[in-house]
């Protein structure tokens, strides 16, 4: 299913939360989208799911739900049926009419098979799913009995039981152990992948966003800033705050980037001294390269050790920088001259 959302307007009381939404989801494909506690994300999905009513703009979706019904299925934290067990719980869904028609494609004119007939063939194709999602093993448990890992996925099957057109994750990782979010994500990718149905995941979870997702929608004030590709969203960020959303960045001036080195192609230089303000460059923490240097225009400040890096924070004409190293062998007042992999160059003619 496609969605080609215009201009959603939602308003509580006076607070505009979300602002002339735009957003194009492809057929198939899979979109986090990520933002700040409050920002809409869930206004959003409920928005899309017909839960919640804008206060304007449209949603396209295509195929058209009029000739064929799509199923959306939204989670948040999992909401089991406390009282059904692992298989009944999977199973929920089809016991509608509807559902049981359109899962086992049975067209409207053919009549249903018999009660028992149906139940039968509700609960196999609940446990092969069961099966493919790895907890074949606990069709009699209650959800109280299983683990937070063990419920998502029970919420997983028994919404792709239901072959939606689009699949709605909210916060799908939330209540997940940090040591379960990344084994889930690609758990959740993979499963997308083999079903091919459209996803839209909103997260906070960015290593895991970028594991399972096409491509990532950063929303800010209210309306999705920039969705592009992972790594393009990464690497090129529109502006600071998108950037800044995703990791680490520093915003280096042009008068102190003409004193670093360039990997590659060093960006063009500002027309004059007045127009050098805007011509800042983004950098990521890991694009900055350091070398230890007597003469170098930067020192070293502070390092602290991470475990899978090294963080250091460097002075360069008076500003602070982040920068990530795998080395940790540059200690604090080192001098050192900085080299650059990858920048974005930000050039504003009027700022
Ligand atoms: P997110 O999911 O990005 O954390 P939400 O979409 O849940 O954000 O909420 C966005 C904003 O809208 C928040 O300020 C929240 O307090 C407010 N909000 C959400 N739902 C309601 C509601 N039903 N009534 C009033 N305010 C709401
Ligand atoms: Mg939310």
């Amino acid at each position: 299913m496609e969605i080609s959302i215009r201009n959603l307007n939602k308003a509580f009381g006076d607070r505009q939360v979300l602002a002339n939404v735009d957003l194009d989801i492809r057929g198939g494909e899979f979109i986090s989208i990520i933002g700040p506690s409050g920002v809409g994300k869930t206004t959003l999905l409920n928005i899309i799911a017909g839960i919640a009513d804008a206060d304007g703009g449209s949603i396209g979706l295509k195929p058209d739900p009029a000739s064929w019904e799509p199923i959306i299925m939204v989670f948040q934290d999992f909401l089991l049926f406390p009282h059904l067990n692992v298989r009944r719980n999977i199973a929920y869904g089809l016991q509608n009419r509807v559902n049981f028609r359109r899962a086992f494609t049975i067209p409207d004119e053919q009549d249903l098979p018999a009660r028992k007939e149906r139940q039968g063939m509700i609960f196999r194709r609940s446990e092969e799913y069961a099966a493919h999602f790895d907890i074949g093993d606990l069709l009699h448990k209650y959800p109280a009995q299983l683990s937070a890992g063990q419920k998502q996925r029970v919420a997983l099957a028994r919404a792709m039981v239901l072959n939606p057109a689009l699949l709605l994750l909210d916060e799908p990782f939330a209540n997940l152990d940090p040591s379960l979010k990344m084994e889930t994500a690609r758990f959740i990718r993979r499963i997308q992948g083999e079903y091919g149905v459209t996803t839209m995941a909103v997260t906070h979870d960015l290593p895991e966003a970028f594991a399972m997702s096409d491509r990532i929608g950063v929303m800010l004030d209210g309306s999705i800033r920039q969705l592009d590709d992972v790594e393009r969203i990464y690497r090129f960020p529109a502006d600071e705050q998108v950037g800044a959303f995703l990791g680490p960045v520093n915003l280096l001036p042009a008068a102190s980037w003409n004193r670093c080195r360039f990997s590659g192609e060093p960006p063009a230089p500002p027309p004059d001294e007045s127009a050098a303000d805007g011509h800042s460059i983004l950098v990521r923490a890991e694009s900055i390269g350091l070398e230890a240097d007597p003469r170098g225009p930067a020192s070293v400040l502070r390092r602290r050790f991470r475990g899978t890096l090294v963080e250091f924070d460097v002075e360069l004409d008076g500003a602070e920088y982040t920068v990530f190293r795998l080395d940790s062998d540059l200690d604090p007042g080192a001098r050192v001259g900085i080299r650059i992999k990858d920048y974005v160059y930000l050039h504003k003619e009027n700022s």
